[in-house]
């Protein structure tokens, strides 16, 4: 059993903050089991852990990053995306056949998602296995929650990013015997994007993943000239989702699509049906991918948004920083186009990044009884001159906060140490 005091904030539903400020939370095995303004009298031998005016909130999830690009964040932002992608993106990608390489980026990327407050994930590798197969470790290792993929592409300029289809599929296939049992951090099929990979790959994968009963992380309607591809290339299907649908992808498990700013009637229809979620990266789309999210909308259909650091065509790996960039992305919308687009508030946002992202990795992304405790501390955000209150400084902390304001971090109810 673990007491802990603070100023405790976490979503109560998409709309609404619940705010507890100066109170005890218990956690017991991990677990939230209780929150009260007064200690009870039963608990009161309970030493307590005192955080004084800290804030206690629930750690982020982060449901679009490519932990291979984590060298390139921040750099060569001036570029859109296909330029960014050749000039950028794969040549950085194509060096992680080098494992040994790959294992400094790797524990570098996850120690610093860590310090961010990230604790559950859903991460690209690249096309190469064994590299992709230490990361995948290295984040079982260390208790986070989440699905790392084999990125899989079998049409790309750069050979050395190029898949034989064979090897690709049975590659893949060993890939998911050999973690699909894992307790904290599993594999997830991972088709890069529809016109990256041949028919053939893609139905090679649903067999997979009927197989496997795995879930499906992939780019969608990302850009214009990604939707437009993908009909092209897949001229039997009306949109880009359809072709993940007809593979049977789409009903063996979790189904991540990253981006989802050009979304057809139809790809929304089929999202839904298969309860999905789209992840919006507001860093990214500013930087190479120009387009935004109808969020608003999306939200009021009913669809599961969340957030995504998307690292590297984003730039900064907390994904508290991207539930702010959220909000702003959404009043730009709604500014040049009014129809059918509003503006979200932070508490729908900070929903995104914790409560509703939360599920997909079993019961975190809460602090309310029941809940995995996943949690953070936050600290330092009031001026001399102006005390804030917590939902305050929950709010103050995504737009300008940084990790030196996390004073503590909770990983499965265990502090966890730099
Ligand atoms: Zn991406």
């Amino acid at each position: 059993m673990q007491i802990i005091h603070a100023d405790i904030v976490f979503s109560q539903d998409r709309e609404h903050l619940a705010v507890h400020p100066d109170s005890y939370i218990a956690v017991e095995k991990g677990i939230v089991t209780g929150i009260w303004p007064v200690l009870p009298e039963e608990y009161k031998n309970v030493p307590v852990a005192d955080y004084g005016d800290g804030v206690l909130i629930p750690a982020f999830s982060d449901l679009h990053v490519h932990a291979p690009q984590y060298l390139n964040r921040g750099l060569e932002m001036d570029l859109l995306l296909s330029d960014w992608l050749d000039k950028c993106t794969f040549p950085m990608e194509a060096r992680f056949a080098d494992t040994e390489f790959a294992k400094l980026v790797y524990d570098a990327f996850v120690d610093d998602m860590l310090a961010n407050g990230t604790m559950h994930a859903c991460v690209y590798g690249t096309i190469h296995s064994e590299a992709t197969a230490y990361l995948l470790e290295r984040m079982d290792r260390k208790g986070i929650k989440g699905f790392v993929g084999k990125i899989n592409m079998d049409c790309c300029e750069l050979e050395d990013l190029r898949e034989d289809v064979a090897k690709s599929i049975s590659e893949t296939e060993a890939f998911l015997e050999r973690y699909s049992g894992n307790k904290n951090t599993k594999p997830i099929l991972t088709p890069r994007f529809a016109p990256s990979c041949t028919r053939e790959l893609i139905k090679g994968l649903g067999k997979l993943g009927k197989k496997y009963n795995i879930g499906m992380q992939t780019h969608l309607v990302e850009s214009l000239w990604e939707a437009e591809q993908a009909k092209v290339l897949f001229p039997e299907c009306s949109c880009d989702t359809e072709i993940y649908e007809r593979a049977g992808l789409m009903d063996n498990g979790p189904v991540i699509g990253g981006h989802f700013i050009f979304p057809s009637e139809e790809d929304i229809r089929i999202m839904q049906k298969y309860d999905s979620y789209a992840v919006q990266c507001p860093d990214a789309t500013i930087s190479v991918i120009a387009g935004i999210m109808q969020t608003g909308a999306l939200l009021d259909k009913g669809m599961k948004i969340v957030l995504g650091s998307d690292i590297s065509a984003g730039h900064h790996i907390g994904v508290y920083t991207q539930a702010a960039c959220s909000v702003q992305l959404s009043k730009l919308k709604h500014f040049y186009e009014p129809e059918g687009n509003r503006k979200i508030t932070f508490p729908e946002a900070f929903w995104m990044a914790t409560k509703q992202s939360g599920k997909l990795f079993g019961g975190t992304g809460s602090l309310e009884p029941g809940s995995v405790f996943d949690a953070l501390v936050i600290e330092g955000l009031s001026d001399a001159a102006r005390k804030l209150t917590p939902e305050q400084a929950l709010e103050r902390f995504c737009y300008i906060g940084t990790k030196e304001n996390i004073k503590a971090r909770y990983l499965n109810g265990e502090v966890l140490n730099e």
